[in-house]
């Protein structure tokens, strides 16, 4: 009798033994698995921390168009209606360049809303994408009287604002339209009929020129060239 109930104490002892044998493992499976988590939720709280201290594309956009709002860097302060900074997707992959606001640009702030940029518009959507989707914008941001070319000057004390707005941006293609795009873009004076067709360089982005479409409005057989060069940027967005 008294073998039986020692034997029943040891059994009892050894399930005892046994569960807490199991509990404590347990707890130190459980303990590393939540020193882990810890570690992680380190990490994640960084990131978190990163990401709402840095500003959006969109917000850095917004501070440079603000800073440059009331821009008299050049005399085209003096006789402007509207600033024309750019328009679209902050975080585009394409980014078009023209050359400067015409009449209905300064009229409403935005860029290529006239002729021209009805046919840009055909250009974006043949390429199989929407004015939003990309970023269009221009060398200067203020209409020159009449339509005159931009001057250098001009050009100059408006080019920091755009080098910004590119490296804010930082798109995969920028394609320069025309001359001037190409010219201020690429610090050449080599011809856009020479400079078209094949890719450039603009602070280690791919840059495509074409021709402008105010020339393609005057010069609609261009219109073939001008979509060559556009595909071969479809094909490199899009392999
Ligand atoms: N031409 C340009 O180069 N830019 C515009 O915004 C409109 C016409």
């Amino acid at each position: 009798m008294d073998e039986i109930i020692s034997d029943m104490v040891k059994n009892e002892l050894q399930a005892e033994l046994l569960g807490a044998v199991k509990a404590l493992k347990g707890q130190v499976i459980n303990k590393n698995s939540l020193s882990v988590g810890i570690e992680w939720g380190n990490k994640r709280q960084t990131i978190k921390e990163e990401k709402s201290s840095s500003r959006s594309q969109e917000e850095l956009l917004k501070i440079t168009c603000q800073e440059m709002s009331n821009c008299q860097l050049c005399p085209l302060g003096k006789t402007r209606k509207n600033l024309v900074f750019g328009s679209g997707n902050p975080e585009a992959k394409i980014v078009f360049v023209g050359e400067a606001p015409g009449a209905d640009e300064d009229e409403q702030g935005l860029p290529f809303v006239g002729r021209a940029g009805q046919l840009l518009t055909d250009i974006i959507k043949a390429m199989g994408y929407q004015r939003k989707d990309v970023y269009i914008c221009n060398i200067i941001k203020c209409r020159p009287p009449g339509n005159r070319n931009p001057q250098p000057d001009e050009i100059s004390k408006c080019e920091p604002f755009l080098k910004k707005q590119l490296q804010i941006i930082s798109p995969k293609i920028i394609c320069a339209l025309g001359t001037f795009a190409a010219k201020t873009l690429l610090n050449t004076e080599i011809p856009i009929s020479a400079l078209r067709g094949r890719f450039h360089s603009y602070e280690g982005i791919k840059l495509m020129p074409t021709y402008h479409p105010a020339y393609l409005l005057r010069n609609p057989s261009a219109k073939k060239q001008v979509w060559e060069d556009v595909q071969m940027i479809m094909k490199e967005i899009k392999p």
